[in-house]
């Protein structure tokens, strides 16, 4: 009998999560130089960290002997400022991933239902398979997320629906209007999670009002995390805002010490420094303008996306992102998001970007 047997069948039944590729596992694999390699594959900042929380991480290296704050107060406390919510309508994760698992793990079990859809992020089946929860996935209408598909698809059994806006890995963005106009015909027994992971790299007239719009709605979980614009997805925060009561049932089943003690005080000094944000921002910009350019030059059908990567459209995928490896660059495969024909390249550097499509070039011709 094989150990993997004794686990429940809808353990056994879970696609292991497939992650960009790390530079290091290219370099051994193909005798590169971890320098020469280019990694495009999971939307992470190509400026890195805030200079302010760099300084940060080396104050509180002294520090790791002891436990973090399992409240992470003065994190809370500037994150509430910033939102004008509550201390208590804030959870905080071992980054937004863990809001994910948490609030399936508060609300979902065995014999329940969360709708997703198509094309949705990863973690979505992930978390709701790993509590025995059954998944519903409504079909993307254009790639994007189908809100009246999604109203037809609950059920008695609904608990939980998992929105991404932006949705990763189409980069589609649903409006404000009709996602609150969704969340308004939710029956009483669905909570909504909207997970804003990109938030930072939408324009001012497209942000979220989301948060705003908890004191209409309890039902409603925001997720935001530190790994992307913020640029510290190897340290691990992110966090959700809710109402009280929901917060509570996540904190209940929450590691007293999910947030380690380094994350706490990166993401507090990131918090602060605005100017790394708004350059981060204007970078993303410059690259997605020109990644964009570059597949209208090579005649590339590509997704249009309001976040930091973009799914591309090719012959060969499979075979674009071999070659691709091969010559030291490494993009995100989505076959296993029902795109088998797309590839996601996350927005870098200008250098990066350049060095991508002119490989990319020579692969076409
Ligand atoms: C990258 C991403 C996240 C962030 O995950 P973390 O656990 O915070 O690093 C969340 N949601 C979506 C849709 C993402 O693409």
């Amino acid at each position: 009998m094989r150990l993997s047997s004794l686990a429940p069948d809808y353990i056994q039944a879970i696609a292991p999560y497939q992650g960009g590729k790390p530079i290091s596992e290219l370099a051994r694999e193909m005798g590169l130089n971890e320098a020469d390699i280019v990694k495009l594959a999971s939307n992470e900042n190509p400026l890195g960290m805030s200079p302010k929380a760099q300084m940060a991480v080396e104050d509180a290296i002294g520090d790791i002997a002891r436990y973090p704050d399992g409240n992470s107060f003065a994190l809370r406390d500037a994150v509430a400022k910033k939102f004008n919510v509550n201390h208590q309508q804030i959870v905080f994760g071992n980054g937004s991933n863990d809001i994910l698992e948490l609030a399936a793990r508060a609300f979902l079990h065995a014999g329940c239902e969360a709708i997703y859809s198509q094309h949705a992020f990863a973690v979505y089946p992930l978390v709701t398979q790993a509590v025995g929860a059954t998944g519903v996935v409504v079909p993307a209408q254009d790639f994007a997320h189908d809100l009246d598909g999604f109203l037809k698809a609950i059920t008695p059994k609904t608990r939980l629906i998992f929105i991404a806006n932006p949705n990763n890995p189409t980069g589609t963005l649903l409006s404000k209007d009709a996602l609150r106009a969704f969340i308004h015909e939710l029956p009483r027994h669905v909570l909504v999670l909207l997970d804003e992971a990109y938030d930072e790299y939408l324009n001012a007239e497209n942000k979220s009002e989301a948060i705003g719009w908890l004191s209409e709605f309890d039902n409603l979980i925001i997720s935001r995390t530190f790994s992307k614009a913020y640029g510290l997805a190897g340290l691990r925060v992110g966090f959700g805002i809710m109402h009280a009561d929901v917060a509570d049932m996540l904190n209940r089943v929450r590691q007293p010490f999910n947030v380690n003690s380094i994350a706490q005080v990166a993401a507090l000094a990131s918090l602060a420094d605005d100017d790394f944000v708004a350059r981060s921002y204007a970078a993303n910009q410059a690259g997605m303008a020109q990644l964009t350019q570059g597949f209208k030059h090579l005649g590339l059908e590509f997704i249009p996306s309001f976040a930091n990567f973009v799914s591309f459209k090719v012959k060969d995928a499979s075979q674009i992102n071999q070659q691709l490896l091969q010559n030291g660059v490494i993009v995100r495969p989505v076959a296993n998001y029902e795109m088998p024909d797309y590839l996601r390249v996350s927005v870098g550097l200008f250098s990066e970007n350049a060095r991508f499509l002119t490989v990319l070039e020579t692969l076409l011709k």
